[in-house]
C-alpha cells in the first residue's frame, strides 16, 4: 500500500496499512447495513516478532490472533505486560490443550471430540471459562482442519456439555477456488443450525485479509486478518 521512505510513528506503513483495514471494516459494515461497533478485528501476527505486536498494542490493538502453539504461548509471554486478548486460530494438538488455555482466550479452531475433552476444566480446576468456536470444515479435505459439516451438531453438542467451555459460534476459513461469498454463505446456514442448539452462540469467526468485505456481508462478527495489516509474513524456513 505503501513504500514509505520516512517511517515517522504518526505515519509508518504498519499505521498506514492498520488505518486502511479499519476503514475498510467499517465501510463493508455500513454497506452491509450492520454497524462497525459489532465487529472484532483480530490481528494475526503469526511469524512476525514479538516486536510488531508491541507496535500494533501502542496503535490500539486489542485482540492478536496466532497459529501456531509454540510461537503463541513465547509472544503471549513475553507481551505479559501488556493487556492484549489472544485468539488461537491454528490447528491444535490435543496434548498442546492444556497449555493454550493458558494464554489463550479464544480458541477458534474447535474441531473434534478429543480436543474438546482435552480442553474441558477439570473438576475443582479455578480457570474461568474458555470462549471458544467450532470450525467447520469447507472443503472436502480432512487435513484443512475443521469439523465436516455432517458432523456439525454431534460436535456442537459436545462442547455445550463440557465443563469450563463457552462457544461463541462457527468459524472457517474461505476455501481456494470457491467464491468466498458463496462460502461464507455456507458459514451463515451453519450458523444458524448452530443456533438452533445454542441460541447465544451467535458470533462468526471469518474473514481474512482478501475477503473480509465478503466475510462482513455474510454476517461475520470476528475478523481474523493478517497480511493486509503486517505486511507480508517473513519466510518461514
Ligand atoms: C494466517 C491466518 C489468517 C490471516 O490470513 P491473512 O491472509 O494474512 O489475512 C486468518 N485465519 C487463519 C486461520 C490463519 O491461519
Amino acid at each position: 500500500m505503501t513504500t514509505s521512505t520516512s517511517p515517522t510513528s504518526s505515519s509508518s506503513p504498519l499505521t498506514e496499512r492498520l488505518a486502511a483495514v479499519r476503514e475498510g471494516v467499517a465501510d463493508a459494515a455500513r454497506a452491509a447495513g450492520r454497524s462497525p461497533a459489532e465487529l472484532t478485528t483480530i490481528v494475526v501476527t503469526k511469524f512476525h516478532p514479538a516486536s510488531l505486536v508491541r507496535e500494533l498494542a501502542a496503535l490500539g490493538v486489542r485482540d492478536v490472533g496466532e497459529n501456531r502453539h509454540q510461537e503463541a504461548q513465547e509472544k503471549a509471554a513475553e507481551l505479559a505486560d501488556l493487556d492484549l486478548t489472544w485468539h488461537f486460530v491454528g490447528q491444535l494438538q490435543s496434548k498442546k490443550a492444556r497449555q493454550a488455555r493458558r494464554y489463550a482466550s479464544v480458541i477458534h479452531s474447535v474441531d473434534r471430540f478429543s480436543l474438546v475433552d482435552a480442553l474441558a476444566a477439570r473438576e475443582g480446576e479455578g480457570d474461568s471459562d474458555l470462549d471458544v468456536f467450532v470450525q467447520l470444515n469447507l472443503t472436502d479435505d480432512p487435513a484443512r482442519g475443521g469439523v465436516a459439516d455432517r458432523d456439525l451438531e454431534p460436535l456442537v453438542e459436545h462442547v455445550l456439555a463440557a465443563p469450563g467451555l463457552h462457544l461463541l459460534g462457527v468459524m472457517a476459513v474461505a476455501p481456494l477456488g470457491e467464491e468466498p461469498a458463496r462460502a461464507f454463505e455456507r458459514v451463515r446456514a451453519a450458523s444458524g443450525r448452530v443456533r438452533s442448539l445454542a441460541p447465544e452462540a451467535t458470533s462468526i469467526s471469518a474473514g481474512m485479509s482478501q475477503d473480509y468485505r465478503e466475510a462482513i456481508a455474510a454476517g461475520a462478527t470476528h475478523l481474523r486478518i493478517g497480511t493486509a495489516i503486517t505486511g507480508n509474513r517473513p519466510e518461514l524456513r
